[in-house]
Protein backbone atom coordinates (compact mmCIF):
# COMPACT_ATOMS: atom_id res chain seq x y z
CA UNK A 1 0.00 0.00 0.00
CA UNK A 2 1.06 3.86 -0.63
CA UNK A 3 1.35 6.02 2.02
CA UNK A 4 -1.24 8.97 1.76
CA UNK A 5 0.14 11.92 3.09
CA UNK A 6 -2.35 14.38 5.00
CA UNK A 7 -0.55 17.66 3.33
CA UNK A 8 1.07 17.32 -0.16
CA UNK A 9 2.50 20.14 -1.01
CA UNK A 10 3.46 21.27 -4.52
CA UNK A 11 6.38 23.82 -5.34
CA UNK A 12 9.34 24.47 -2.24
CA UNK A 13 9.15 28.15 -3.21
CA UNK A 14 8.67 31.17 -1.04
CA UNK A 15 5.11 30.13 -0.28
CA UNK A 16 5.67 26.61 -0.29
CA UNK A 17 8.51 26.29 2.29
CA UNK A 18 6.39 28.46 4.64
CA UNK A 19 3.59 26.05 4.44
CA UNK A 20 5.64 23.27 4.98
CA UNK A 21 7.11 24.93 7.86
CA UNK A 22 4.01 26.12 9.89
CA UNK A 23 1.29 22.98 9.04
CA UNK A 24 4.29 20.39 10.09
CA UNK A 25 4.29 22.18 13.89
CA UNK A 26 1.47 20.24 14.27
CA UNK A 27 3.51 16.63 14.29
CA UNK A 28 0.12 14.49 14.30
CA UNK A 29 -0.30 15.94 10.36
CA UNK A 30 2.30 14.18 7.64
CA UNK A 31 3.84 17.10 5.27
CA UNK A 32 5.19 15.65 2.31
CA UNK A 33 6.80 18.52 -0.03
CA UNK A 34 7.32 18.01 -3.68
CA UNK A 35 9.93 20.73 -5.52
CA UNK A 36 11.40 19.58 -9.62
CA UNK A 37 14.32 21.31 -8.51
CA UNK A 38 17.55 20.08 -6.38
CA UNK A 39 17.45 20.34 -2.54
CA UNK A 40 20.48 21.57 -0.95
CA UNK A 41 20.34 20.55 2.98
CA UNK A 42 23.68 22.20 4.34
CA UNK A 43 23.82 25.67 3.77
CA UNK A 44 27.58 25.59 4.29
CA UNK A 45 27.62 23.56 0.89
CA UNK A 46 24.86 25.47 -1.03
CA UNK A 47 25.84 26.36 -4.38
CA UNK A 48 27.47 29.99 -4.43
CA UNK A 49 24.68 31.47 -6.25
CA UNK A 50 21.77 30.70 -4.75
CA UNK A 51 24.22 32.53 -1.45
CA UNK A 52 24.91 35.48 -3.05
CA UNK A 53 22.52 37.81 -2.57
CA UNK A 54 24.56 40.50 -4.22
CA UNK A 55 23.41 39.55 -7.75
CA UNK A 56 20.43 37.65 -9.15
CA UNK A 57 21.02 33.72 -9.81
CA UNK A 58 19.72 33.70 -13.23
CA UNK A 59 20.67 30.60 -15.31
CA UNK A 60 21.98 27.17 -12.70
CA UNK A 61 18.83 26.83 -11.05
CA UNK A 62 15.92 28.13 -13.33
CA UNK A 63 13.22 26.99 -15.51
CA UNK A 64 14.12 28.85 -18.68
CA UNK A 65 11.10 30.44 -19.50
CA UNK A 66 10.32 32.82 -21.75
CA UNK A 67 8.09 35.67 -22.56
CA UNK A 68 6.29 38.57 -24.25
CA UNK A 69 6.37 41.69 -22.60
CA UNK A 70 4.70 43.79 -24.97
CA UNK A 71 2.74 42.76 -28.58
CA UNK A 72 6.22 40.67 -30.67
CA UNK A 73 8.53 40.58 -28.43
CA UNK A 74 10.24 38.17 -26.07
CA UNK A 75 12.32 37.78 -23.18
CA UNK A 76 13.09 34.93 -20.98
CA UNK A 77 11.27 35.23 -17.71
CA UNK A 78 13.54 33.57 -14.81
CA UNK A 79 11.95 31.85 -12.30
CA UNK A 80 13.94 29.51 -9.20
CA UNK A 81 13.72 26.08 -9.66
CA UNK A 82 15.30 24.74 -6.16
CA UNK A 83 13.84 24.37 -3.00
CA UNK A 84 13.38 28.08 -1.36
CA UNK A 85 11.86 28.55 -5.47
CA UNK A 86 12.51 32.25 -6.57
CA UNK A 87 13.45 33.39 -3.06
CA UNK A 88 16.08 31.50 -3.28
CA UNK A 89 17.63 32.97 -6.39
CA UNK A 90 16.05 37.04 -6.25
CA UNK A 91 17.26 40.21 -5.58
CA UNK A 92 16.39 39.75 -1.50
CA UNK A 93 14.26 43.01 -1.80
CA UNK A 94 11.95 42.44 1.32
CA UNK A 95 9.36 45.37 0.46
CA UNK A 96 5.79 44.89 2.04
CA UNK A 97 2.44 46.00 0.04
CA UNK A 98 0.96 49.10 0.79
CA UNK A 99 -2.26 48.50 3.65
CA UNK A 100 -4.11 50.12 0.50
CA UNK A 101 -3.02 46.78 -1.48
CA UNK A 102 -5.02 44.70 1.17
CA UNK A 103 -7.80 46.65 1.83
CA UNK A 104 -8.09 46.25 -1.96
CA UNK A 105 -8.12 42.43 -1.82
CA UNK A 106 -10.62 42.63 1.03
CA UNK A 107 -13.22 45.11 -1.31
CA UNK A 108 -13.21 42.46 -3.75
CA UNK A 109 -14.27 39.84 -1.66
CA UNK A 110 -11.79 38.95 0.12
CA UNK A 111 -12.41 39.59 4.07
CA UNK A 112 -9.68 37.70 5.49
CA UNK A 113 -6.40 39.38 3.43
CA UNK A 114 -7.69 43.02 4.53
CA UNK A 115 -5.00 45.32 6.09
CA UNK A 116 -5.65 43.98 9.83
CA UNK A 117 -5.57 40.53 8.85
CA UNK A 118 -2.42 40.29 6.88
CA UNK A 119 -0.08 42.29 9.12
CA UNK A 120 0.29 39.51 11.83
CA UNK A 121 1.31 37.10 9.27
CA UNK A 122 3.95 39.64 7.84
CA UNK A 123 4.91 40.65 11.21
CA UNK A 124 4.87 36.83 12.31
CA UNK A 125 7.48 35.87 9.19
CA UNK A 126 10.60 38.33 9.99
CA UNK A 127 12.89 39.29 12.30
CA UNK A 128 13.59 43.02 11.59
CA UNK A 129 16.83 43.62 12.67
CA UNK A 130 16.66 47.28 12.35
CA UNK A 131 12.73 48.35 14.09
CA UNK A 132 12.62 45.34 16.36
CA UNK A 133 10.38 47.42 18.39
CA UNK A 134 8.20 49.08 16.12
CA UNK A 135 4.01 48.26 16.00
CA UNK A 136 4.33 47.25 12.98
CA UNK A 137 7.15 44.68 12.93
CA UNK A 138 8.04 41.11 13.96
CA UNK A 139 11.71 40.36 15.87
CA UNK A 140 11.31 36.68 15.84
CA UNK A 141 10.65 35.36 12.34
CA UNK A 142 12.49 32.88 9.98
CA UNK A 143 12.97 35.95 7.55
CA UNK A 144 15.97 38.36 8.95
CA UNK A 145 15.69 41.65 7.29
CA UNK A 146 18.29 44.69 7.65
CA UNK A 147 18.63 47.94 5.71
CA UNK A 148 22.14 49.22 4.46
CA UNK A 149 23.08 51.87 6.74
CA UNK A 150 24.71 54.99 4.87
CA UNK A 151 28.41 53.62 5.89
CA UNK A 152 27.78 50.59 3.66
CA UNK A 153 25.80 52.50 0.71
CA UNK A 154 27.83 52.20 -2.49
CA UNK A 155 29.24 55.72 -3.69
CA UNK A 156 26.33 55.79 -6.48
CA UNK A 157 24.12 54.40 -4.36
CA UNK A 158 24.76 57.50 -2.37
CA UNK A 159 24.46 59.52 -4.52
CA UNK A 160 21.27 58.34 -5.80
CA UNK A 161 19.86 58.97 -2.18
CA UNK A 162 21.02 62.68 -2.15
CA UNK A 163 20.01 63.66 -5.73
CA UNK A 164 16.38 62.42 -4.31
CA UNK A 165 17.20 65.00 -1.74
CA UNK A 166 17.73 67.47 -3.85
CA UNK A 167 15.01 67.26 -6.16
CA UNK A 168 12.98 67.07 -3.37
CA UNK A 169 11.57 63.74 -2.26
CA UNK A 170 11.35 63.26 0.92
CA UNK A 171 13.41 60.74 3.18
CA UNK A 172 12.47 57.33 4.05
CA UNK A 173 13.82 55.75 7.01
CA UNK A 174 12.08 52.90 6.89
CA UNK A 175 9.89 51.35 3.46
CA UNK A 176 7.68 49.09 5.09
CA UNK A 177 6.54 51.15 7.49
CA UNK A 178 2.58 51.52 6.46
CA UNK A 179 2.88 55.16 5.52
CA UNK A 180 6.04 54.97 3.77
CA UNK A 181 6.75 57.23 1.10
CA UNK A 182 10.22 58.76 -0.13
CA UNK A 183 13.44 57.55 -0.83
CA UNK A 184 15.96 55.46 1.58
CA UNK A 185 17.37 52.12 2.24
CA UNK A 186 15.38 48.77 0.89
CA UNK A 187 15.06 46.64 3.36
CA UNK A 188 16.44 43.67 2.34
CA UNK A 189 16.59 39.80 3.64
CA UNK A 190 20.40 39.43 3.61
CA UNK A 191 22.68 39.12 5.84
CA UNK A 192 25.96 40.32 5.18
CA UNK A 193 25.96 38.45 1.34
CA UNK A 194 24.00 35.82 2.47
CA UNK A 195 20.65 35.57 0.98
CA UNK A 196 17.85 34.65 4.01
CA UNK A 197 15.87 32.43 1.21
CA UNK A 198 12.76 30.47 2.37
CA UNK A 199 14.57 27.44 1.91
CA UNK A 200 17.09 28.99 4.79
CA UNK A 201 14.50 30.96 6.48
CA UNK A 202 11.82 28.43 6.96
CA UNK A 203 13.08 24.63 5.91
CA UNK A 204 16.52 24.76 7.65
CA UNK A 205 14.63 24.61 10.86
CA UNK A 206 12.11 22.18 10.08
CA UNK A 207 13.56 19.34 7.95
CA UNK A 208 14.61 17.37 11.06
CA UNK A 209 11.09 17.20 11.88
CA UNK A 210 9.65 13.64 11.20
CA UNK A 211 6.25 14.34 9.94
CA UNK A 212 7.76 16.51 7.46
CA UNK A 213 9.34 14.95 3.61
CA UNK A 214 10.89 16.98 1.34
CA UNK A 215 11.46 15.04 -2.10
CA UNK A 216 13.64 17.28 -4.59
CA UNK A 217 13.85 16.37 -8.34
CA UNK A 218 10.26 15.36 -8.05
CA UNK A 219 8.41 17.04 -11.15
CA UNK A 220 4.82 17.58 -10.90
CA UNK A 221 2.55 16.40 -14.27
CA UNK A 222 -0.81 17.26 -12.67
CA UNK A 223 -3.49 16.36 -10.15
CA UNK A 224 -5.41 12.96 -9.84
CA UNK A 225 -9.26 13.97 -9.66
CA UNK A 226 -11.13 10.90 -8.78
CA UNK A 227 -14.96 11.28 -8.61
CA UNK A 228 -15.62 14.82 -6.76
CA UNK A 229 -11.94 14.48 -4.75
CA UNK A 230 -8.40 15.01 -5.71
CA UNK A 231 -6.56 12.11 -4.51
CA UNK A 232 -3.18 12.73 -4.99
CA UNK A 233 -0.61 14.23 -7.90
CA UNK A 234 1.32 12.22 -10.61
CA UNK A 235 4.86 13.04 -10.00
CA UNK A 236 7.75 12.16 -12.33
CA UNK A 237 11.18 11.32 -10.53
CA UNK A 238 14.14 12.65 -12.16
CA UNK A 239 15.01 9.21 -14.12
CA UNK A 240 11.72 9.31 -16.12
CA UNK A 241 10.21 7.36 -13.28
CA UNK A 242 6.43 8.54 -13.00
CA UNK A 243 4.50 7.66 -10.32
CA UNK A 244 1.44 8.98 -8.18
CA UNK A 245 1.78 10.62 -4.76
CA UNK A 246 -1.41 10.15 -2.52
CA UNK A 247 -3.01 12.77 -0.11
CA UNK A 248 -5.59 14.32 1.74
CA UNK A 249 -5.19 17.58 0.67
CA UNK A 250 -3.08 18.98 -2.63
CA UNK A 251 -1.60 22.44 -2.03
CA UNK A 252 -0.21 24.16 -5.37
CA UNK A 253 2.27 26.41 -4.38
CA UNK A 254 4.33 26.21 -8.56
CA UNK A 255 4.50 29.96 -8.37
CA UNK A 256 2.06 32.15 -10.58
CA UNK A 257 2.92 30.39 -13.54
CA UNK A 258 3.46 26.91 -12.61
CA UNK A 259 0.05 26.44 -10.82
CA UNK A 260 -2.06 27.16 -13.44
CA UNK A 261 -0.43 25.29 -15.98
CA UNK A 262 -0.60 22.42 -13.57
CA UNK A 263 -4.33 23.01 -12.90
CA UNK A 264 -5.16 23.43 -16.66
CA UNK A 265 -3.10 20.03 -17.51
CA UNK A 266 -5.42 18.27 -14.69
CA UNK A 267 -8.75 19.46 -16.80
CA UNK A 268 -9.50 22.56 -14.77
CA UNK A 269 -9.07 26.13 -16.53
CA UNK A 270 -10.83 26.90 -19.73
CA UNK A 271 -12.79 24.61 -21.83
CA UNK A 272 -12.26 25.95 -25.02
CA UNK A 273 -8.34 25.86 -24.13
CA UNK A 274 -8.47 22.67 -22.61
CA UNK A 275 -10.31 21.16 -25.81
CA UNK A 276 -7.82 22.30 -27.90
CA UNK A 277 -5.02 20.13 -26.80
CA UNK A 278 -7.32 16.97 -25.93
CA UNK A 279 -7.22 17.20 -22.38
CA UNK A 280 -10.74 16.13 -20.29
CA UNK A 281 -12.59 18.66 -19.14
CA UNK A 282 -13.35 18.18 -15.19
CA UNK A 283 -14.22 21.74 -14.37
CA UNK A 284 -14.93 25.10 -16.54
CA UNK A 285 -12.98 27.07 -15.01
CA UNK A 286 -12.33 30.14 -16.95
CA UNK A 287 -10.14 32.41 -14.53
CA UNK A 288 -7.52 30.41 -14.71
CA UNK A 289 -4.36 31.61 -16.48
CA UNK A 290 -5.82 35.21 -16.94
CA UNK A 291 -5.37 38.19 -14.52
CA UNK A 292 -1.80 37.99 -15.34
CA UNK A 293 -0.27 40.75 -13.10
CA UNK A 294 3.09 42.32 -12.96
CA UNK A 295 5.37 45.61 -12.45
CA UNK A 296 6.55 46.88 -16.32
CA UNK A 297 9.43 48.49 -15.75
CA UNK A 298 11.85 50.68 -17.77
CA UNK A 299 15.52 51.81 -17.09
CA UNK A 300 17.77 54.36 -18.30
CA UNK A 301 21.10 53.34 -18.92
CA UNK A 302 24.28 55.90 -17.57
CA UNK A 303 28.25 55.22 -18.79
CA UNK A 304 30.18 55.95 -15.73
CA UNK A 305 32.41 58.51 -15.19
CA UNK A 306 35.00 56.54 -13.14
CA UNK A 307 34.56 53.03 -14.26
CA UNK A 308 35.89 51.95 -10.81
CA UNK A 309 32.79 52.79 -9.50
CA UNK A 310 31.25 49.37 -11.09
CA UNK A 311 31.69 46.08 -9.80
CA UNK A 312 29.14 43.20 -10.48
CA UNK A 313 30.83 42.00 -7.18
CA UNK A 314 29.48 44.39 -4.86
CA UNK A 315 25.47 44.76 -4.14
CA UNK A 316 23.17 45.42 -6.97
CA UNK A 317 20.62 47.20 -4.98
CA UNK A 318 20.40 49.35 -1.67
CA UNK A 319 17.89 52.11 -2.43
CA UNK A 320 14.79 52.74 -3.16
CA UNK A 321 12.08 55.91 -4.03
CA UNK A 322 8.44 55.15 -3.41
CA UNK A 323 6.59 57.67 -4.47
CA UNK A 324 2.66 58.71 -6.57
CA UNK A 325 2.30 60.46 -9.49
CA UNK A 326 1.16 63.74 -10.07
CA UNK A 327 -2.47 63.50 -10.54
CA UNK A 328 -2.31 60.09 -9.07
CA UNK A 329 -5.30 58.65 -6.45
CA UNK A 330 -2.92 55.28 -6.30
CA UNK A 331 -0.60 56.36 -3.50
CA UNK A 332 3.15 55.00 -4.01
CA UNK A 333 2.17 53.87 -7.82
CA UNK A 334 6.23 54.57 -8.67
CA UNK A 335 9.30 53.69 -7.92
CA UNK A 336 12.71 54.42 -8.66
CA UNK A 337 15.65 52.29 -7.99
CA UNK A 338 19.43 52.49 -8.70
CA UNK A 339 20.67 49.37 -10.10
CA UNK A 340 24.51 49.74 -9.07
CA UNK A 341 25.94 47.85 -12.34
CA UNK A 342 24.63 46.89 -15.94
CA UNK A 343 25.80 45.48 -18.56
CA UNK A 344 28.73 47.22 -20.76
CA UNK A 345 28.12 49.22 -23.35
CA UNK A 346 30.69 48.81 -26.50
CA UNK A 347 33.26 48.27 -23.13
CA UNK A 348 32.18 50.67 -21.39
CA UNK A 349 31.00 50.26 -17.64
CA UNK A 350 27.08 51.12 -16.70
CA UNK A 351 24.92 51.48 -14.05
CA UNK A 352 21.06 51.99 -14.39
CA UNK A 353 18.35 54.04 -12.41
CA UNK A 354 14.96 51.76 -13.26
CA UNK A 355 11.59 53.91 -13.35
CA UNK A 356 8.97 50.85 -12.00
CA UNK A 357 5.19 51.03 -12.11
CA UNK A 358 3.48 49.69 -9.11
CA UNK A 359 -0.39 50.04 -9.42
CA UNK A 360 -1.68 48.34 -12.52
CA UNK A 361 -4.93 48.50 -14.34
CA UNK A 362 -3.21 45.81 -17.57
CA UNK A 363 -3.32 42.18 -17.11
CA UNK A 364 -1.87 39.69 -19.28
CA UNK A 365 -2.24 35.91 -19.84
CA UNK A 366 -0.95 32.38 -19.65
CA UNK A 367 -1.95 29.67 -22.02
CA UNK A 368 -0.77 26.12 -22.48
CA UNK A 369 1.13 26.08 -26.07
CA UNK A 370 0.87 21.90 -25.48
CA UNK A 371 -0.57 19.20 -22.86
CA UNK A 372 3.32 17.99 -22.42
CA UNK A 373 4.29 19.18 -19.29
CA UNK A 374 7.72 19.57 -20.48
CA UNK A 375 6.48 22.21 -22.72
CA UNK A 376 6.20 25.66 -20.83
CA UNK A 377 3.10 27.74 -21.30
CA UNK A 378 2.80 30.63 -23.66
CA UNK A 379 3.15 34.24 -21.17
CA UNK A 380 1.90 37.35 -22.84
CA UNK A 381 2.21 40.36 -20.08
CA UNK A 382 0.60 43.21 -22.80
CA UNK A 383 2.30 45.89 -20.57
CA UNK A 384 0.77 49.64 -21.35
CA UNK A 385 -1.56 48.49 -23.62
CA UNK A 386 -3.68 50.67 -21.04
CA UNK A 387 -3.06 54.01 -21.45
CA UNK A 388 -3.05 54.79 -17.62
CA UNK A 389 -0.50 52.66 -17.36
CA UNK A 390 1.58 53.57 -20.24
CA UNK A 391 0.90 57.40 -19.11
CA UNK A 392 1.81 56.49 -15.37
CA UNK A 393 5.25 54.95 -16.63
CA UNK A 394 5.71 57.22 -18.93
CA UNK A 395 5.85 59.73 -16.52
CA UNK A 396 8.08 57.78 -14.31
CA UNK A 397 10.63 57.54 -16.55
CA UNK A 398 10.81 61.53 -17.16
CA UNK A 399 11.24 61.68 -13.41
CA UNK A 400 14.23 58.73 -13.53
CA UNK A 401 15.74 60.80 -16.36
CA UNK A 402 15.70 63.90 -14.03
CA UNK A 403 18.06 62.13 -11.55
CA UNK A 404 20.66 62.04 -14.09
CA UNK A 405 20.67 65.90 -14.15
CA UNK A 406 20.21 66.01 -10.68
CA UNK A 407 23.31 66.63 -8.09
CA UNK A 408 25.49 64.98 -7.02
CA UNK A 409 24.20 61.63 -9.01
CA UNK A 410 24.54 64.24 -12.65
CA UNK A 411 28.31 64.55 -11.56
CA UNK A 412 28.54 60.53 -11.81
CA UNK A 413 27.21 60.11 -15.75
CA UNK A 414 29.95 60.28 -18.82
CA UNK A 415 26.78 59.90 -20.79
CA UNK A 416 23.04 58.10 -21.58
CA UNK A 417 23.45 54.66 -23.06
CA UNK A 418 20.00 54.71 -23.27
CA UNK A 419 17.55 56.50 -23.74
CA UNK A 420 18.96 58.36 -26.95
CA UNK A 421 17.93 61.82 -25.81
CA UNK A 422 18.87 63.43 -29.65
CA UNK A 423 15.45 61.31 -30.61
CA UNK A 424 13.80 63.85 -27.45
CA UNK A 425 11.89 63.41 -24.39
CA UNK A 426 8.58 64.88 -25.27
CA UNK A 427 5.62 63.10 -24.53
CA UNK A 428 4.91 60.67 -26.95
CA UNK A 429 8.56 59.46 -27.20
CA UNK A 430 8.37 58.55 -23.87
CA UNK A 431 4.99 56.70 -24.37
CA UNK A 432 6.16 54.80 -27.04
CA UNK A 433 9.35 53.98 -25.38
CA UNK A 434 7.36 52.77 -22.58
CA UNK A 435 4.93 50.96 -24.74
CA UNK A 436 7.50 49.08 -27.02
CA UNK A 437 10.83 48.80 -24.51
CA UNK A 438 9.30 48.44 -20.82
CA UNK A 439 9.83 44.63 -19.54
CA UNK A 440 8.61 42.30 -16.59
CA UNK A 441 9.71 43.28 -12.53
CA UNK A 442 10.05 39.63 -12.51
CA UNK A 443 6.88 39.70 -10.48
CA UNK A 444 4.05 37.75 -11.96
CA UNK A 445 1.21 37.15 -10.37
CA UNK A 446 -2.57 36.73 -10.34
CA UNK A 447 -3.49 33.83 -12.18
CA UNK A 448 -5.59 31.98 -10.49
CA UNK A 449 -6.70 34.86 -8.33
CA UNK A 450 -8.51 34.71 -4.99
CA UNK A 451 -12.59 35.92 -4.92
CA UNK A 452 -15.99 34.89 -3.95
CA UNK A 453 -17.31 32.15 -5.82
CA UNK A 454 -20.14 34.26 -7.60
CA UNK A 455 -17.11 35.97 -9.10
CA UNK A 456 -16.58 33.70 -12.82
CA UNK A 457 -12.90 35.34 -12.90
CA UNK A 458 -11.98 33.79 -9.69
CA UNK A 459 -10.60 31.01 -9.10
CA UNK A 460 -9.92 30.31 -5.40
CA UNK A 461 -11.94 31.24 -2.44
CA UNK A 462 -10.15 33.16 -0.12
CA UNK A 463 -8.48 30.34 2.07
CA UNK A 464 -7.01 29.34 -1.06
CA UNK A 465 -9.69 26.19 -2.33
CA UNK A 466 -10.53 25.44 -5.49
CA UNK A 467 -14.46 26.95 -5.98
CA UNK A 468 -14.69 23.42 -7.48
CA UNK A 469 -12.79 20.94 -5.62
CA UNK A 470 -12.17 22.31 -1.58
CA UNK A 471 -8.91 19.62 -0.96
CA UNK A 472 -7.42 21.75 -3.87
CA UNK A 473 -5.82 24.78 -2.29
CA UNK A 474 -3.52 27.25 -4.48
CA UNK A 475 -1.30 28.73 -2.08
CA UNK A 476 1.27 31.25 -3.68
CA UNK A 477 1.70 34.62 -5.74
CA UNK A 478 -1.01 33.10 -8.49
CA UNK A 479 -3.45 34.11 -6.03
CA UNK A 480 -3.24 37.88 -5.22
CA UNK A 481 -6.18 39.74 -6.88
CA UNK A 482 -3.89 42.40 -7.94
CA UNK A 483 -0.15 42.79 -7.84
CA UNK A 484 0.72 44.77 -4.30
CA UNK A 485 2.66 48.12 -4.85
CA UNK A 486 6.14 46.64 -3.70
CA UNK A 487 8.12 43.58 -4.98
CA UNK A 488 6.57 40.38 -4.37
CA UNK A 489 8.65 37.99 -2.55
CA UNK A 490 7.33 39.59 1.16
CA UNK A 491 3.64 38.88 0.43
CA UNK A 492 4.26 35.66 -1.20
CA UNK A 493 5.32 34.28 2.17
CA UNK A 494 2.99 36.19 3.89
CA UNK A 495 0.23 34.25 1.51
CA UNK A 496 2.18 31.40 3.11
CA UNK A 497 1.99 31.73 6.49
CA UNK A 498 -1.44 32.76 6.72
CA UNK A 499 -2.69 29.30 4.45
CA UNK A 500 -0.13 27.26 6.47
CA UNK A 501 -1.56 28.45 9.73
CA UNK A 502 -4.84 27.97 8.64
CA UNK A 503 -4.04 24.01 7.95
CA UNK A 504 -2.60 23.91 11.23
CA UNK A 505 -5.15 25.65 13.75
CA UNK A 506 -8.15 25.17 11.54
CA UNK A 507 -7.52 21.62 8.99
CA UNK A 508 -11.46 21.11 9.23
CA UNK A 509 -11.43 24.08 6.83
CA UNK A 510 -9.99 22.19 4.24
CA UNK A 511 -11.76 18.66 5.27
CA UNK A 512 -8.50 17.40 7.56
C1 LIG B 1 15.44 36.89 -10.61
C2 LIG B 1 14.35 37.28 -9.67
C3 LIG B 1 14.51 38.39 -8.84
C4 LIG B 1 13.49 38.74 -7.96
N1 LIG B 1 13.73 39.71 -7.03
C5 LIG B 1 12.84 39.93 -6.04
C6 LIG B 1 13.15 40.76 -4.94
O1 LIG B 1 14.27 41.24 -4.80
N2 LIG B 1 12.19 40.98 -4.01
C7 LIG B 1 10.94 40.45 -4.13
O2 LIG B 1 10.09 40.74 -3.28
N3 LIG B 1 10.63 39.63 -5.15
C8 LIG B 1 11.56 39.32 -6.07
N4 LIG B 1 11.28 38.41 -7.05
C9 LIG B 1 9.94 37.80 -7.06
C10 LIG B 1 9.73 36.82 -5.91
O3 LIG B 1 10.89 36.06 -5.66
C11 LIG B 1 8.52 35.93 -6.23
O4 LIG B 1 7.38 36.76 -6.37
C12 LIG B 1 8.21 34.89 -5.18
O5 LIG B 1 9.34 34.13 -4.87
C13 LIG B 1 7.08 33.99 -5.68
O6 LIG B 1 6.82 33.00 -4.73
P1 LIG B 1 5.93 31.72 -5.11
O7 LIG B 1 5.87 30.88 -3.90
O8 LIG B 1 4.67 32.18 -5.73
O9 LIG B 1 6.74 30.98 -6.28
P2 LIG B 1 8.23 30.42 -6.32
O10 LIG B 1 9.04 30.97 -5.20
O11 LIG B 1 8.73 30.66 -7.70
O12 LIG B 1 8.06 28.87 -6.03
C14 LIG B 1 7.54 27.93 -6.92
C15 LIG B 1 8.25 26.60 -6.66
O13 LIG B 1 7.53 25.57 -7.29
C16 LIG B 1 8.43 24.70 -7.98
N5 LIG B 1 7.69 24.09 -9.07
C17 LIG B 1 7.12 24.70 -10.14
N6 LIG B 1 6.49 23.81 -10.92
C18 LIG B 1 6.65 22.60 -10.34
C19 LIG B 1 6.22 21.29 -10.66
N7 LIG B 1 5.50 21.03 -11.78
N8 LIG B 1 6.56 20.26 -9.83
C20 LIG B 1 7.27 20.50 -8.69
N9 LIG B 1 7.71 21.73 -8.35
C21 LIG B 1 7.40 22.77 -9.15
C22 LIG B 1 9.53 25.66 -8.44
O14 LIG B 1 10.72 24.97 -8.78
C23 LIG B 1 9.66 26.57 -7.24
O15 LIG B 1 10.56 26.04 -6.29
C24 LIG B 1 12.27 38.02 -7.95
C25 LIG B 1 12.10 36.92 -8.79
C26 LIG B 1 13.13 36.53 -9.63
C27 LIG B 1 12.96 35.31 -10.48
Amino acid sequence: MTKTYDIVIVGAGSAGSAIASRASEDPTRDVLLLEAGADYPDPATTPFDLINSHNNSYREHDWGLGYSPTEGRSAPLPRGKVTGGSSAVNTTIALRGIPEDFDEWDELGNGEWAWNKVLPAFKRLERDLDFPDADYHGDAGPISIRRYPERELLEHQHAFLESARSLGYPSCEDANAPDSEGAGPHPMNKLGRMRVSCAIGYLAPARARPNLTIEPSTFVRRLIIEGDRCTGVEVERDNGTIELVRGHCVVLSAGAIMSPAILKRSGIGPKRELEQFGIDLIRDATGVGDNLCDHPALAVSCVAKDASIIDADQPLIQTILRYTAAGSDKRNDLQIELLSFGPNRRGRATFAIAAVLEYTFGRGFLRLASADPHVAPIIENRFCEDDRDARRLASCFRDTLAFTKAPPLDGMIEELAFPNLKRGIDDETMLKLCKGRSSSGYHPCGTARMGPKEDPQSVVNEYGQLHTLENVLVADASIMPSVPRANTNLTSIMIGEKIGEWLRTSPTIYGL
